[in-house]
């Protein structure tokens, strides 16, 4: 029988387990796409350049993590009312 731990308390769970839930979170990059036209190549070729300099200097890891990160996390129920409850882990201090 597969076995699962709760990925935020570690209580253990069954793979059919009514209290087993998935959380899937995904992070990436809200800037919008290079604007590409037949009628201005010279500005998109601009940017584009400007895009593979910065990429040259740049390390893989954190342009990956600025690009796309996608995360899974088994939990059990006690811990999806609290992720429900409060998913960005917001203090009330701001
Ligand atoms: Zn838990």
């Amino acid at each position: 029988m597969i076995r699962y731990d709760c990925d935020r308390c570690g209580v253990a769970m069954s793979a059919n387990d009514a209290n087993r839930f998935i959380v899937k979170l995904e992070v990436f990059a809200a800037a919008s796409p290079i604007d590409v036209s037949l009628d201005d190549t010279e500005n998109a070729s601009g940017q584009l350049q400007e895009v593979l300099e910065q990429l040259k200097n740049a390390d893989p890891n954190e342009v990956e993590d600025k690009t796309y990160r996608s995360f899974r996390f088994d939990v059990c129920d006690n811990c999806r009312k609290y992720l429900i409850a409060n998913p960005l882990q917001r203090t009330t201090d701001s």
